[in-house]
């Protein structure tokens, strides 16, 4: 496992904020701009267009912040789609705790919830996710091992052992970094038995300059900070492995079914609204489009 990194980005040992899988690309960890976010509000939940998710707070010092997240009362998130930990990975076993209330407190007012992960999730953790009915789990699967603390072969693990044990999960390719990212695992997860996968973009930093090959940077340098999505032949690859490309967003509307709770339109907008009060939206997307997905997934 790679060292664990401050929101500066230097590697050090035991600190309070980060993440262990220190993948240099983060944008919650390494980069300035958006590190300042979480380091501010530290354990804030977030809410994008597809899901509102329940940050553990990095600083198990700060009290405060605990005593708030075990305070949020569980019913704020009734009938959405709600995420566990954007700011570090969910797996941690720092945050096995709150992982735990999430599991054990949220999940059950939700439609459904689900942690998006790079961890090797041990086998233990596992059985106890099999045991959440509407738990799903998106495993990021990027192929660049060599800017992430954690390997593909353990993800495709992950992805394995998961369906060994019922556990819905879908596998997601974020960043694809053009001329970086070595799809050559996507024939295992088809033999995985996965027919679907999404890819999503990089959002490029000129601190990333210190890691990138210059030809790399140089062709995402023009895009700016958007995500963008470069195609160097990926979608081929697709094809040729038998995996069909489908939006995470998608998969989880499917997932999500009929699933209740269904809030009447009125309940659905007054809990966004209360929600709204503590959250980071963090999307490219406006906040009014943000607010009217978070009222729907509720209805
Ligand atoms: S797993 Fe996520 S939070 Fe952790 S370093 Fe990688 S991108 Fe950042």
């Amino acid at each position: 496992m790679a060292g664990l990194k401050n929101p500066d980005g230097e590697k050090v040992a035991g600190m309070a904020y980060g993440c262990p899988v220190a993948c240099e690309y983060c944008v919650v960890t390494n980069v300035e701009s958006r590190s300042e976010l979480w380091r501010e509000d530290d354990g804030a939940p977030s809410i994008n267009k597809a899901v509102t998710i329940v940050n553990p707070p990095l600083d198990r010092a700060n009290l405060e912040t605990l005593n708030r997240f075990y305070s949020m009362s569980p019913e704020l998130f009734r009938g959405d789609v709600v995420g566990f930990c954007a700011n570090s990975d969910p797996f941690w076993p720092r945050h096995r705790r709150e992982l735990e209330h999430f599991l054990t407190k949220i999940a059950p007012e939700t439609k459904i919830v689900t942690c998006v992960t790079k961890w090797n999730v041990p086998d233990r953790m596992l059985d106890r996710l099999a045991k959440v009915p509407n738990f799903r789990l998106v495993v990021s699967i990027t192929g660049l091992d060599e800017i992430e603390g954690t390997s593909t072969e353990d993800r495709l693990s992950v992805l394995e052992r998961a369906k060994e044990r019922g556990i819905e999960t879908y596998p997601l390719i974020h960043p694809y970094i053009a001329g970086m990212s070595d799809l050559s695992f996507l024939p295992r997860l088809k033999k995985i038995g996965y027919g679907q996968v999404d890819v999503k973009g990089l959002r490029y930093d000129p601190s990333m300059d210190s890691w990138m090959p210059p030809e790399v940077a140089a062709q995402y340098r023009q895009y700016g900070n958007d995500e963008t999505l470069i195609d160097d032949g990926w979608r081929d690859a697709l094809v040729a492995a038998g995996l069909e490309l489908q939006g995470l967003k998608k998969w989880y509307m499917e997932e999500m079914g009929d699933n209740g709770p269904h809030l009447s339109p009125e309940d659905a907008a007054e809990r966004v609204a209360r929600v709204l009060e503590m959250v980071h939206i963090t999307s490219s997307d406006s906040d009014q489009a943000v607010i009217a997905a978070a009222v729907e997934r509720r209805l």
